[in-house]
């Protein structure tokens, strides 16, 4: 039989069909070249345009990164507090905040915009970023290095003072041109606030004329913990550059992720040897992300929701009624049906567990479930839990199909990078479940707190484009199809 480290299919393409640029040093980070062999699925070709940009972004990330004159200069001219004309280079911080699948979402969010603006994009190197994912730009850094003069940058929230809605509210900060009167001068940075509770004012960032303003702001701080994506897909002014880029819009994470987010060699082997032990043999592998939170009891309703929609959606085969039934003759040894189980709790995938090996399946076919670890808790910026959120995320985007968690970032970003479109899980209304999941219209992350209007008219944000549409799993919520 033939490895799956020697499997060669069309898919083996290392660099992602010339997505990923060549010229890294392998040994630093192995997952960057090791990705292909382990995706079961070979997820879609980026766009000839998307690849040449990202050549180019990666050249102005070293021209304008860390450690340059340019950035010695930009960084002097913030300290000056004011604005230049037409600054060399232009600065896009991301901050870095809440679990692991918020922050993923965010700094893809980050770095697309930093693409359709031209900036440097730096991300806040706190939660551990360089202990999770590689460097993806060559010869430079995408961490912000220590030092940087809004010493208190990671606190930015509604109160600061340039807080982009704030400044837009109070007329520090306005769009169009008054005739005859000179342009007022700009400040150094701004700081926008995409959080849950963003005003009306913050929520103008999706607004063309707004950006017209934000393009003349040499540094500005991002606070998200969302998939901003589909907002970006309102802004007329991108339209053009994201058909380019993305002629499939359903695949814009998919792409930006399996770009920007490569896990450390650490965090690879915890990926790799569960890989190797646990799925590489496998027939098929089912990915099932049970998210629940530490201070939920363990729910029977959800564990019948998980067998129902398994077996009905046929992902998974149904069990025979009686124990005595006689077992479905099986010829000779068969490959498994691995079902990989990630959750807080060990509860859902031992009673799955069980059920498997008392029973029979109905196909006569051997399914072994497993979990990587169980928690109990979210905790944060403890490196062993981060790492192995990490590799359990990447772990359920190699599956052949996924069973997610409605409004879960964790399962968005394994569905994206993986490629896959999932089942979704409704939640459990008062201990009584409808109808167990359905099949999400795309593999995209839902942006959970997007503009309600369109900027012009008015209209229903879900209704003004074509491809920007309300989510399945939260209605208020936007989502590229
Ligand atoms: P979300 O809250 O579901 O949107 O996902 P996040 O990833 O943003 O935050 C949840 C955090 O809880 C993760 O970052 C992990 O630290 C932890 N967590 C939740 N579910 C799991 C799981 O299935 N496995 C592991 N290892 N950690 C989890």
């Amino acid at each position: 039989a033939v490895s799956f480290l020697q499997r060669k299919t069309a898919h083996d393409d290392r660099l992602l069909g010339g997505l990923l640029a060549d010229g890294f040093d392998q040994k630093s980070c192995h997952s960057r070249h090791q990705s292909a062999v382990y995706r079961r699925n070979a997820g879609r070709q980026p766009s000839h345009h998307l690849i040449s940009k990202l050549r180019s972004h990666e050249a102005l990330q070293r021209r304008c990164g860390p450690g340059t004159a340019a950035y010695t200069n930009a960084l002097e001219q913030l300290k000056s507090g004011r604005s230049v004309a037409s600054p060399e280079c232009r600065y896009l911080v991301s901050i870095s905040y809440r679990g692991l699948g918020n922050r993923i979402l965010a700094a893809a969010s980050a770095f697309l915009y930093a693409l359709l603006t031209d900036r440097v994009l730096l991300v806040d190197p706190s939660h551990m970023t360089d202990e999770l994912f590689c460097e993806p730009f060559p010869n430079t850094t995408w961490l912000l290095p220590p030092g940087f003069p809004l010493f208190n940058y990671q606190s930015f929230y509604l109160d600061t003072p340039e807080r982009f809605g704030r400044m837009r509210e109070d007329g520090v900060l306005r769009t169009g041109v008054t005739n005859g009167s000179a342009p007022a001068e700009l400040p150094a940075f701004a700081y926008i606030h995409l959080d849950y509770n963003q005003t009306d004012h913050d929520k103008l960032f999706f607004c063309d004329d707004d950006q017209r303003v934000l393009r003349d702001i040499q540094w500005l701080v991002m606070r998200t913990d969302s998939y901003i994506v589909p907002g970006l897909f309102l802004v007329k002014a991108f339209e053009e550059e994201l058909d380019g880029l993305f002629p499939e819009r359903d695949a814009v994470f998919h792409h930006l992720g399996r770009y920007l987010f490569h896990p450390t060699n650490q965090v690879w082997g915890l990926i790799a040897r569960y890989y190797r032990a646990h799925l590489a043999s496998a027939r098929r592998v089912v990915g099932i992300q049970v998210r629940v939170f530490p201070w939920e009891a363990e729910s029977p309703e959800i564990l019948e929701q998980i067998k129902t929609c398994t077996q009905n959606e046929r992902l998974l085969p149904a069990v025979l009624d009686e124990v005595e039934d006689d077992e479905p003759a099986v010829a000779g040894a068969q490959q498994p049906t691995a079902v990989l189980v990630t959750s807080l709790k060990a509860w859902y995938s031992d009673k799955m567990k069980e059920m498997y090996w008392e029973r029979a399946a109905a196909d006569g076919r051997v399914v072994v479930v497993e979990q990587p670890s169980h928690e109990e808790t979210q905790r944060y910026n403890v490196r062993s839990h981060e790492h192995k959120a990490w590799a359990e995320v990447y772990l359920l985007s190699v599956a052949d199909m996924l069973v997610t968690t409605g409004q879960s970032t964790f399962g968005y970003v394994a569905q994206g990078l993986g490629g896959l479109k999932p089942w979704v899980l409704h939640h459990v209304a008062n201990g009584t479940v409808g109808w167990p999941c359905s099949r999400d219209v795309s593999m995209e992350p839902c942006f959970h707190v997007p503009p309600q209007y369109d900027c012009k008219r008015r209209e229903d944000a879900g209704l003004v484009v074509p491809h920007v549409r309300h989510c399945g799993d939260l209605p208020a919520g936007l989502k590229l199809v």
